[in-house]
C-alpha cells in the first residue's frame, strides 16, 4: 500500500511505460509558436520555412486596392483534363500531382509529389493570411514548375528540380531559371496545336515583375 505514494511503476503502468513518460515529462522541447499579427512572422514565414517535419509559409492578404498584384484570386487546379475554379474556402487540399496555382500570385503551375494543405485565416477586417504546410522535402521529392495553353491545355513548358536533394535555395533557382527561359522565348510560349501565345510567367515576388508580368498578373 505504500507503493501508491513512492516514485516508481504503478499497478497498470508497465515499466517501460512508466520510463517512457517519465523521459517525456523531462524533455527540453522546442515549442514553435506563431502570432500572426507579428511582423516577424510575416518575415519568417515569407517563403516556407522547416517546422520538424513540416514546411510552413505564410502569405498575408491587406484589402488594399493599391497593391492590387497581389489581390486575393481563386486557386486553380487542373482535373480531368479542365481547369477547375475553386474560390477561396478556408482549407484546401491539394492531392498529389495535380498541377494548381493561384491566380494573380503565382503565373505558373505548380506540381508537387506531395499533398498540400492550405489555410485561409481572417484576422481583422483588412488582413488575412494563407497558411500552406506540406512535409519537408525528403530525398527524392520532385517539384515541377509547368505551363500549359491558356486556350487548349496543350503542354508548353516545365523544369523540375529534386527539392529533396537540393532544398529551398535550389527550388528558387530552377523557378526563376525556368521564368526566364519561358519569358524570353516566344516559341516556347506559343502553343503548337492552336497557336495561342502564353502571357508572362510571374512569380510571388510582385516587386521584381517586368511590364509584360505585371500584365499577366493583371489578368489572369
Ligand atoms: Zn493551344
Amino acid at each position: 500500500m505504500d507503493q501508491v505514494t513512492s516514485a516508481g511503476p504503478k499497478p497498470g503502468l508497465s515499466d517501460d511505460a512508466f520510463a517512457l513518460l517519465q523521459d517525456i515529462v523531462g524533455r527540453k522541447g522546442a515549442l514553435t509558436v506563431v502570432d500572426m499579427l507579428d511582423d516577424d512572422a510575416a518575415l519568417r514565414y515569407r517563403s516556407f520555412f522547416p517546422v520538424g517535419e513540416m514546411l510552413i509559409g505564410l502569405r498575408f492578404h491587406e484589402n488594399d486596392p493599391s497593391r492590387l498584384g497581389m489581390r486575393n484570386g481563386n486557386t486553380l487546379k487542373i482535373v480531368d483534363g479542365k481547369i477547375a475554379v475553386e474560390p477561396r474556402r478556408h482549407m484546401m487540399f491539394t492531392p498529389p500531382l495535380v498541377p494548381h496555382r493561384s491566380e494573380h500570385i503565382y503565373g505558373f503551375w505548380h506540381i508537387n509529389d506531395e499533398q498540400e494543405l492550405a489555410m485561409n485565416l481572417t484576422l481583422s477586417e483588412t488582413r488575412r493570411v494563407t497558411v500552406l504546410i506540406e512535409g519537408f522535402p525528403k530525398r527524392g521529392r520532385r517539384d515541377r514548375f509547368a505551363w500549359f495553353c491558356t486556350s487548349c491545355l496543350n503542354p508548353l513548358y516545365m523544369r523540375e528540380v529534386e527539392t529533396g536533394r537540393v532544398g529551398l535555395p535550389g527550388f528558387y533557382a530552377v523557378e526563376e531559371d525556368a521564368f526566364e527561359v519561358f519569358n524570353s522565348e516566344l516559341s516556347l510560349r506559343t502553343c503548337k496545336r492552336c497557336g495561342t501565345v502564353h502571357p508572362h510567367a510571374y512569380s510571388i515576388f510582385t516587386w521584381n515583375d517586368s511590364e509584360e508580368q505585371k500584365a499577366a498578373r493583371a489578368a489572369s
